[in-house]
């Protein structure tokens, strides 16, 4: 645990020192769970949202995008569901004045069970050296199986409790099982209550004729109450997908985990409007092309995992989660939900105008079924960095920080370094730059001496550093270093172009998936 800490707290530290990311309004102290994006940061987070993008609008026909308004007429959220229901059931520990998301306190007191699990696996994998089988250990060993249906026993409770609005249920598993604060070790709960999560706000000016709005808390509904523009301005035919990306907004109770969960977040969502009774294909067909964009980044294959809900939302069929190992562990990344006609159904209802879709082969009108795919940008951009940080023991017993994000995302493609400030080489460097610069994001850097400035870059993420030297001036060539492997090599100035763009083209890396 201490490691994971450690590790989590390098992530945020270097986020700050190298511009990636600041606490909002940092001189006042900052502000709870809300983050600014630095110079790096903001580069890293355009080239998420742009990949993401380019595979799931560009690169589809029948998908396109919008970009609606955060502010919505109020009744959407009627509409919704999100007054009535989008609630977290919160718990204040009496002593400490902390404020807990009764299910989080739970799911955290299964997450140790699991650890405990984990050890049992180390221990008997040491015992048993390469005869080791983990799978055949995990279903026999009775300890192991004790732990596991203790976890299941518990989630299925909760998820039951959740559902049927049974808080005292809740707050009684709580007891039962001795959930301590984490911060103090009090056991002396309040009731457990439904928060919802909304923040409200007023559009006019005069007291009697202001309206009360809310900031949106996800940015689904906009596609929803577009449905019928797009799909007629657009000559859209089912099955489509309408995409957007945003921000949103949620007054989270629990906001630690940096930029894990935070109050003013953006969302990169895609409705997908399929014929009713076909929406079960369409889900796992979507939860597969979901897992392969995020396998073409190359972050590895063991730090994904699926999660399907124990409690569905009001609206879903199916639900499940994209899960990556977070320095903190494995958490929610991305959902993919199966939203039936619930969405469109209601807003027909609130409305009183028809939301439906005239199926040409079927000589019918339908409201059409929905499977939704939703990934926090932030998120994504916490697990691109955090999995990109590595420390790097290197052969001369030092080690390098080397920020090892995949060359498509890097906010900055390459540096361009003359060697030495002065016999005309820095007047080289800038060519390139002023070359490259229409293709990519370059810096020039003369600063320091060129170790420490292939460091600095290591660091930074910045796939590829080009060192001009007196030899340059002869030959017309330069040295490529490429970050990951500290490699070297001599090219031309001309090929520098189509270089750097192999390794860093969307196409390249899209087509893994
Ligand atoms: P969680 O269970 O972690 O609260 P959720 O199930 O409420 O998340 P959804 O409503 O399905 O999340 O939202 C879709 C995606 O939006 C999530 O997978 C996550 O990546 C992102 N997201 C949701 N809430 C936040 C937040 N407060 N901060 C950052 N990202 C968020």
């Amino acid at each position: 645990m201490a490691n994971q800490d450690d590790q989590f707290k390098k992530v945020i530290s270097h986020a700050k020192e190298y511009g990636y990311v600041f606490q909002s309004s940092e001189i006042y102290d900052g502000l709870s769970a809300v983050y600014d994006y630095a110079q790096n940061g903001v580069e890293l987070k355009k080239n998420i949202r742009d990949y993401w993008w380019k595979a799931m609008v560009q690169m589809h026909e029948n998908i396109v995008g919008i970009d609606a308004a955060i502010f919505m007429h109020p009744t959407t959220w009627k509409a919704s569901g999100h007054i009535d229901a989008f609630n977290d059931p919160l718990i204040d520990n009496k002593d400490s004045k902390k404020r807990y998301r009764a299910d989080v306190l739970i799911e955290d007191y299964c997450a140790k069970i699991e650890n405990k699990i984990d050890k049992e696996v180390a221990k008997a994998a040491k015992r048993f050296g390469d005869d080791f089988n983990k799978e055949e250990f995990l279903s026999t060993n009775g300890r192991v199986v004790g732990y596991k249906e203790k976890i299941d026993n518990i989630l299925a409770r909760m998820g039951k409790s959740l559902e049927n609005e049974d808080l005292a249920d809740v707050k009684a598993l709580i007891d039962e099982l001795e959930i301590a604060d984490p911060l103090t070790g009090s056991k002396n709960w309040t009731e457990v209550k439904q928060f919802n999560l909304m923040f409200g706000t007023k559009i006019g000016a005069s007291a009697d004729t202001a309206m009360d709005l809310y900031l949106r808390p996800e940015t689904a509904q906009g596609i929803f109450v577009n449905f019928l523009n797009v799909q007629k301005s657009g000559r859209m035919k089912i099955p489509f997908g309408i995409a957007q990306t945003g921000k949103a907004f949620r007054n989270e109770i629990v906001a630690r985990q940096f930029i894990f969960r935070m109050r003013e977040f953006e969302q990169m969502e895609m409705q997908f409007f399929v014929k009713p009774g076909t929406q079960k294909e369409w889900y796992e067909q979507w939860k597969e092309t979901r897992l392969k964009w995020h396998l073409s980044l190359g972050m590895g294959e063991e730090n994904y995992r699926f999660h399907d809900h124990d409690k569905l939302a009001h609206y879903a069929d199916a639900a499940a989660d994209i899960e990556f190992k977070f320095p903190f562990g494995f958490k929610e990344l991305e959902g993919i939900h199966s939203r039936t006609d619930f969405d469109l159904s209601q807003h027909e209802k609130f409305s009183g105008k028809k939301l439906q879709y005239f199926d040409h082969e079927e000589n019918k009108s339908y409201v059409p079924y929905v499977v939704e795919t939703s990934i926090g940008l932030d998120r994504m951009f916490l697990a691109v960095f955090s999995n990109s940080l590595v420390e790097e023991e290197l052969e001369n017993n030092t080690t390098r920080t080397v920020l090892k994000l995949p060359a498509v995302l890097a906010p900055v493609k390459a540096a361009i370094l003359p060697l030495v400030k002065k016999d005309g080489l820095p007047e080289v460097a800038r060519k390139i730059v002023e070359d490259l610069k229409w293709d990519f994001n370059v810096v020039y850097d003369e600063k320091d001496a060129v170790g420490r400035r292939y460091r600095r870059q290591d660091a930074n993420g910045t796939p590829f550093c080009i060192t001009v030297d007196h030899d340059t001036l002869e030959d017309n060539m330069v040295t490529i270093r490429h970050r990951d492997t500290m490699e070297q090599t001599r090219v031309k100035i001309e090929d520098l172009r189509n270089i750097i763009k192999q390794e860093v083209d969307v196409r390249t890396w899209l087509m893994k998936m």
